[in-house]
């Protein structure tokens, strides 16, 4: 909620009109584009049409969206990671990542050019320091620096800031555990869905003994059945299991419909081949041996459908 109030304030100011006017855009904006789109995406259309430019501005951490091409700010780097060396289709390079945060949010930034991350590799920019950035462009929600882009050493003070789970957009073969990452990939696989017995009262695991089921706080229980749904995601760099459990299923099946065979079986059909964002903290199979996601948020990705939308 907290992007989206920043964003609708700087625009209302920007553009010299009243707050309400604006929700009433984006509410009118999201009605047109049938709900396809998010409240953040209709905000940065209407701030399109209403001639603002976020480039003569620094921007908050809490405002950036993705897509914005340049994007200014001021923040604290809190997070320093080792240059990284690649080699990919024959080129060398280097590529340089750290986490900034100001008094709204946090966020990755990417430095591709060698003049950035020289200042890195000479200790110029250190964890701790206030960075200016200018240039900058969000892809997914990271600042990626190139050679147009600037940054440099800020004298501004900033003690204020707010260190939040930082999300990382960005590819399975990448993630790591115990990360966030939200990742954008193709459903490949969908396994039969298992159930597990809680308490009706607590949602607590119930304990089988003998024929009855048994709550450790309620006692004898009439058990209910959660679902866990497993299903395999590919983003191109890597397959990975993923794992919902009822709040998550909510958002792409009726829970109930997992328990009628058939009513499962064309869900699993018609999820196979979707493509979704997926938002989730990695976690190590201990069974397995391997790393799968715990889900914490699934959206259909319906880019053919809003682009169609955005031109009608
Ligand atoms: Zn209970």
């Amino acid at each position: 909620m907290q992007n989206y109030d920043l964003l609708i304030e700087r625009i209302a100011t920007s553009a010299g009109i009243e707050k309400e006017e604006v929700e009433r855009k984006v509410e009118a904006k999201k009605a047109k584009l049938s709900g396809l789109i998010s409240k953040e995406g209709a905000a940065q259309i209407i701030a399109a049409e209403l001639g603002i430019n976020f480039e003569d501005q620094d921007l908050k951490i809490g405002e950036l969206m993705a897509g914005m091409r340049k994007v200014n700010v001021v923040a604290k780097v809190i997070n320093l990671f080792p240059v990284r060396e690649y080699s990919k289709n024959g080129r060398e390079g280097k590529v340089a990542n750290f986490v900034i945060a100001d008094d709204t949010g946090s966020t990755r930034v990417v430095l591709w050019d060698v003049n950035h991350i020289a200042l890195i590799e000479d200790g110029t920019i250190k964890e701790g320091d206030v960075v200016e950035i200018k240039n900058g462009a969000t892809r997914d929600m990271e600042i990626h620096l190139s050679g147009f882009s600037e940054i440099k050493k800020s004298s501004t003070v900033m003690d204020e800031i707010k260190t939040g789970a930082v999300t990382n957009e960005i590819t399975l073969v990448e993630a790591r555990q115990g990360q966030n990452v939200r990742i954008r990939g193709t459903v490949v696989q969908v396994f039969s869905p298992r159930f597990y017995h809680v308490c009706p009262e607590c949602n607590k695991k119930a304990l089988q003994e003998g024929e009855a089921y048994k709550c450790a706080e309620h006692g004898v229980i009439t058990p209910k059945d959660k679902a866990i749904l497993n299903f395999v995601l590919d983003d191109g760099t890597e397959t990975m299991r993923i794992v919902m459990f009822s709040d998550q299923i909510a958002l792409v099946v009726p829970e109930e419909d997992l328990k009628d065979e058939a009513k499962a079986l064309a869900f699993r059909d018609d999820f196979i081949g979707t493509e979704i964002y997926l938002s989730g903290n990695v976690k190590t199979n201990n069974f397995f041996n391997n790393l799968e996601i715990i889900a914490s948020g699934v959206e259909k990705v319906d880019v053919e459908n809003l682009i169609k939308e955005l031109d009608a």
